[in-house]
């Protein structure tokens, strides 16, 4: 990914949400972005020109056009029909993303329409969220990442953090996923956890 002084950058078309461009590039915000706050505190976290993305929880589209500036295809889940509408209006600026209008906690609504992944991108506000991963690891190609951004009070308003993450991992580790790391997202993001891992088998 494209670093100029401690900055995070990508390199599409500006203007998609009034995002700072320095150098022709546009500024990845990591309080706007948990993807930009993960690269800014895992300096080996990477997205490598050519991957193609499954991505829950697309939302508006902020992210999910920072991540199609380097992805060779985004496919981005939302199932709120109003952001939905902002999306939209992102992927008709670009070639590569595919919006999908439908619940992630249902992949059989839109398995027709995707092909392998390289990387599973989560980020829903959901009480099961690692149930919901552990749906979508049909579609990564073995081996293949998984990068779960965990909204711990979606879960439980009270319990310690690292608590309800282990227990997310449980889920994901009997689902088929090796966890490689678990790390906050502190202090871009409050109480949320970015646990990433791999498909095995
Ligand atoms: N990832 C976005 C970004 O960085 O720009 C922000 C995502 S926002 C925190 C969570 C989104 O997930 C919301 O737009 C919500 O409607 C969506 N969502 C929650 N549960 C979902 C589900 N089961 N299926 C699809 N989308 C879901």
């Amino acid at each position: 990914m494209i670093w100029r002084d401690g900055t995070l950058l990508s390199p599409g078309e500006g203007g998609v949400y009034g995002e700072r461009t320095r150098g022709g590039y546009r500024v990845w915000d990591p309080r706007r972005s948990k993807f930009s706050a993960l690269a800014h505190l895992d300096p080996t976290f990477d997205l490598a020109p050519g991957t193609r993305v499954l991505y829950l929880g697309a939302a508006n589209g902020t992210t999910v056009s920072h991540v199609a500036d380097y992805a060779e295809v985004v496919y981005a889940v939302e199932f709120a029909p109003r952001p939905m509408q902002d999306l939209l209006a992102v992927a008709r600026r670009r070639t590569n993303i595919i919006p999908i209008l439908a619940d992630a906690g249902r992949p059989g609504q839109y398995a027709h329409l995707l092909e392998p992944v390289d990387l599973l991108f989560q980020d829903v506000a959901q009480p099961n969220q690692a149930a919901i991963a552990v749906r979508n690891r049909p579609f990564l190609v073995s081996g293949g990442r998984l990068v779960l951004m965990l909204k711990v009070r979606s879960i439980d308003q009270s319990r310690p953090l690292d608590e309800v993450g282990n227990e997310a991992v449980g889920v994901l580790e009997e689902g088929g996923f090796a966890i490689g790391s678990v790390r906050s997202l502190a202090p871009h993001h409050r109480d949320h956890l970015a646990i990433l891992g791999r498909r095995v088998g």
